[in-house]
């Protein structure tokens, strides 16, 4: 049944993507520096009233992106995966299931992400490493971080949470952006939305709506969040299915350990052999900053996996 409501979505994504997927690739990077602040929930429409956001996109003149500079290995952008927004169906989504799912380990888990266009391995079969981070209470943990990625040229995607994007970690966000980095969303707000007691359809809509806006607020209209793993990793295919009608991709990840806690690791070893051995082929991470470890060992597992033939790449194709 959802099948036959899915494929007209993806063929019409496919066309219209095609036609302005250059003029959002442009875009997609430029900072603006729209500062008005508004509350959230006071202004957007309803939500069958939403106008899709890709017709409003061609209208607008790109400036130069801040990265003008052709790069010679860009990859060719695979439209599949940048669907424009669509309507979300209210009485389709309150009949997909509620089921509470966490992460990708069992095979209904991935077919439901795949399904959803969703990822928690990429590029299998090729040697690529995606670095993925969370990112909410990191301590001042960042700017660390940002500045070890620079110095090995590795491009990685930061998960933020709605607290997060506010004005004091604004040089942060606008940092991650300049420096090529990939942002995506880890919810508004964090909490286990996959409760369906309080989660409704429209208060799960409402919940990207708001960080769509917060992000906007904050680093300016043309930055869209195209990426998107639920708070917690919990989600249901509901949540999928809106993320997706929204334009975005569910992410998950091959490789996630407890590295939450805020002491640092006596043996930064121990944290390079976890990584060894989950190393593999379109590898997510899905990691934290609350402790330095995922910083430190990042010397020694950049050049081991380079010298076996690993690249590293953020999640964004379209650049
Ligand atoms: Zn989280």
């Amino acid at each position: 049944m959802s099948k036959k409501v899915i494929i007209p979505f993806i063929v019409l994504a496919v066309v219209v993507a095609a036609i302005s997927l250059h003029i959002i690739g442009k875009t997609y990077y430029e900072l603006g520096f729209v500062l008005t602040k508004s509350t959230p929930s006071a202004t957007n429409p309803p939500v069958m009233n939403r106008t899709p956001k890709n017709k409003n996109t061609p209208k607008k003149t790109p400036s130069p992106p801040l990265d003008a500079t052709p790069k010679p290995t860009e990859t060719v952008p695979n439209t599949t995966t940048v669907p424009p927004f669509s309507e979300i169906d209210l009485a389709l989504a309150n009949s997909l299931s509620t089921r509470s799912q966490h992460g990708a380990t069992s095979n209904e888990q991935r077919n439901l992400i795949e399904k959803y266009g969703g990822y928690y391995k990429k590029d299998q079969g090729l040697k690529r490493i995606y670095l993925a981070y969370n990112l909410g209470t990191e301590y001042g943990h960042t700017h660390a971080l940002l500045d070890k990625l620079k110095e090995k040229n590795v491009k990685a995607t930061f998960f933020v949470l709605g607290a997060y994007v506010k004005e004091p970690n604004r040089s942060i966000l606008e940092r991650i952006l300049e420096e090529g980095h990939v942002l995506g969303s880890h919810g508004y707000s964090h909490a286990n939305q996959t409760n369906t007691n309080e989660w409704t359809v429209e208060k799960l809509v409402k919940d990207f709506e708001n960080m769509d806006r917060r992000v906007k607020d904050l680093l300016g209209e043309d930055v869209n969040i195209y990426y998107y793993r639920p708070p917690f990793g919990y989600y249901n295919e509901r949540m999928l299915y809106i993320a997706r009608q929204r334009g975005m991709t569910p992410v998950f990840w091959s490789f996630s350990y407890a590295d939450w806690g805020t002491e640092d690791t006596e043996d930064i070893n121990e944290i390079y052999e976890l990584y060894m051995k989950n190393l593999q082929d379109g590898m997510i991470t899905q990691f934290h900053i609350s402790n330095t470890d995922n910083i430190k060992v990042l010397d020694k597992f950049i050049d081991k996996a380079r010298e076996m033939g690993y690249e590293f790449y953020s999640l964004d194709e379209r650049r």
